[in-house]
């Protein structure tokens, strides 16, 4: 393994500067060529590689967002595209790829692996935690972090006007975002895809807590079930509640990365050239109970990831 080449694609998420730290630093270490593709896929079919040095990942840990940046690409999902993408691996000599990014760019490194014999490790990158092999992926940690301040800073003015407020948070088709802030934010309900929700319940629920002297409540909502401005309007008519909406946006994506996403980041960044030069291929680098572990995309695509049930349970039991 002479030459190495990572991308960073799909939705970007705070980490993924410390992955690319820890691969290129690595493969310094281990006299590794490592070279950075800009804005993913596509920059991959428009053969934007360069070489990467040490200065080259200078100062970007604390960093959120991506120096080699990110990209969609429609292109890439035909496979014109990837014929193109996997000639500017073999016209520059790339013995090896490391995708970091959420389940879209690794089902795509999964078609390199599988189609064209190309030696690529993934790393999951994606604050939705809807990826199956890893118990956290690079920027869940951090997106958590941000969700819960806002939501502690809401609880201040919505306390002021006994207001119910309702916060739109980012997941996709996955509520673990929602239910990991709700819990920890103390929030009064949830709306998650995973499990079927009754609105008329919560609303009778959030009545008999302001009866017995609640000043506020917080539900927090999947953006995978809805609007939350549709939901704000049911509970406002049918409940006649002074309603908020707050919907967070991508500010769920930025900022500087925790420690956790950052060591996380690091230690999946490192054992990913690892893979690649002990002869691993086809697998995305995950942790799991704290160790960090190869998982075969097929396991990762072969199975969904679902939401503990018993935090759902703790969720109820905690609101009530
Ligand atoms: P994420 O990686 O965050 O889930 P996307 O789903 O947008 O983001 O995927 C990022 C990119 O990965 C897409 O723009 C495309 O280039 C590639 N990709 C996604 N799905 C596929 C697929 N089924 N086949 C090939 N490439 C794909």
């Amino acid at each position: 393994m002479k030459r190495i080449a990572l991308l960073t694609s799909g939705g970007d998420c705070p980490g993924m500067n410390a992955a690319i730290r820890s691969i290129v630093r690595t493969c310094l270490s281990m006299n590794i060529q490592a070279f950075g593709v800009e804005q993913g896929y596509k920059g991959l079919i428009e053969g934007k590689l360069f070489s990467m040095e040490s200065k080259n990942v200078a100062n970007i840990i604390q960093r959120g967002g991506t120096i080699l940046r990110s990209a969609r690409s429609e292109q890439f999902k035909t496979k014109q595209g990837r014929d193109i993408a996997v000639e500017v691996l073999k016209k520059n000599k790339i013995d090896g790829l490391i995708v970091v990014g959420g389940d879209g760019s690794l089902t795509g490194a999964n078609i390199l692996y599988k189609d064209y014999g190309v030696k690529v490790v993934g790393l999951p990158g994606s604050i939705d935690n809807d990826i199956y092999g890893t118990d956290m992926a690079i920027g869940v940690d951090t997106a958590l972090n941000t969700i819960l301040k806002c939501i502690d800073t809401i609880n201040d003015t919505a306390s002021s006007h006994d207001r119910t407020f309702l916060i739109e948070v980012m997941g996709r088709n996955c509520g673990y975002l929602a239910l990991m802030s709700a819990i920890a934010g103390g929030a009064e309900a949830v709306l998650i895809p995973e499990i079927p929700y009754d609105i008329e319940g919560i609303i009778k629920k959030i009545k008999k807590r302001y009866e017995e002297g609640k000043t506020r409540s917080i539900i927090v909502v999947a953006e995978g079930v809805g609007s939350a401005y549709d939901f704000g309007k049911v509970f406002g008519m049918i409940g006649g509640f002074d309603t908020r909406i707050t919907v967070l946006g991508h500010i769920q994506r930025g900022g500087c990365p925790t420690i956790f996403d950052r060591i996380l980041a690091t230690r999946l960044g490192t054992a990913a050239v690892e893979a690649l030069v002990s002869g691993s291929s086809g697998v995305m680098m995950g942790l799991q109970k704290t160790q960090v572990v190869q998982v075969p995309f097929e396991e990762v695509f072969g199975n969904k990831k679902r939401i503990d049930s018993k935090l759902l349970e703790i969720a109820e039991i905690l609101s009530r």
